[in-house]
């Protein structure tokens, strides 16, 4: 069986170096080369704290796809350089997979269209946690029964974006099954801005972002007389690899764009 030649995008990251301890334990996985925006020519055994690869950490994206041949990019680092990096592989007929979150919905559009174009299989998805995936779909359900509904997401305090990939991809799933609906009351007025979250369609998002927080979120539904709470916690970011390895795998048998993990799953 030949292995999938895999390279990481954000190696010493807190993702990107999970990403390299799970490929470290797979048998039908190679590391082939890593992309990172300094240590150039470096190998990533000469970091102390990742997994000992004998494996080039290129700077320059065109040199490393012209220089390794590669089936699939797994990209773990920030919305500007993920999506840049996510075009440039699929121009190159490398899979992205893709777990930077921030990217707009036109960027999505457009990284739809030229995976289309170029017949090439891509998941991007905002959480690889399958019990979050799990969480986004339970939320989609209740919402049909219970139009009331806020978001709290709570992460780490070096996280880049707000609202979370996560929160916005549940508001969307829950607006498929949720009538557009303003709520709280008809005339409310923050006292200080920000203070009932962002707004999507009428439900609020809340942002939390603290030390010690890896990735969690609730959704809390309201209704006469009762809460229902949706809840999910990773605690480690380990909990993030079955889904990039689910995807890696799946990624490999598309010829189009999925966005969220949800659709790959049976
Ligand atoms: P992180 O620890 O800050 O890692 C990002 C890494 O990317 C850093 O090592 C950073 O280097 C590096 N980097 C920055 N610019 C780069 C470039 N141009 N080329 C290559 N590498 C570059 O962040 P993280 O917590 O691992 O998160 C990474 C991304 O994954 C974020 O978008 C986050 O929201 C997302 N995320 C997704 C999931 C999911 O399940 N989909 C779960 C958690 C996080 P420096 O530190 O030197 O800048």
């Amino acid at each position: 069986m030949s292995k999938v030649k895999v390279i990481v995008a954000g190696p010493r990251g807190k993702m990107g170096s999970e990403a390299l301890r799970m490929i470290e334990k797979q048998d039908d996985l190679e590391l082939v080369a890593c992309l990172d925006h300094k240590f150039e020519g470096k190998k990533i055994n000469e970091f102390e704290d990742l997994p000992n690869f004998d494996v080039d950490i290129y700077t320059d994206i065109e040199q490393c796809f012209q220089a390794v041949e590669a089936d699939v990019l797994v990209d773990l680092t920030t919305p500007e350089f993920g999506y840049l990096h996510t075009k440039t592989a699929i121009q190159y007929g490398i899979r992205p997979v893709v777990g930077t979150t921030g990217f707009s919905d036109e960027q999505l559009q457009e990284l739809t269209d030229l995976a289309e174009e170029k017949g090439i299989g891509v998941i991007i998805a905002p959480n690889f946690a399958l019990g979050a995936v799990l969480m986004m779909q339970f939320a989609k359900w209740a919402a049909k029964y219970f139009p009331d509904v806020e978001i709290i997401e709570k992460h780490h305090d070096r996280k880049l974006d707000a609202p979370s990939g996560t929160a916005v991809k549940t508001a969307q799933l829950i607006q498929e099954e949720r009538e557009s609906k303003t709520q709280g009351h008809p005339d409310e007025k923050e006292t200080i801005q920000g203070a009932r979250g962002a707004d999507v369609d009428g439900m609020k998002i809340h942002s939390m972002r603290l030390p010690g927080l890896v990735a969690h979120q609730e959704v809390v539904f309201g209704s006469a007389g009762e809460n229902l709470t949706i809840k999910h916690d990773s605690f480690h970011r380990e909990s993030f690899m079955t889904g990039v390895k689910l995807a890696i795998d799946h990624v490999m048998k598309l010829d189009l764009l999925v966005y969220g993990l949800e659709n790959i799953l049976e």
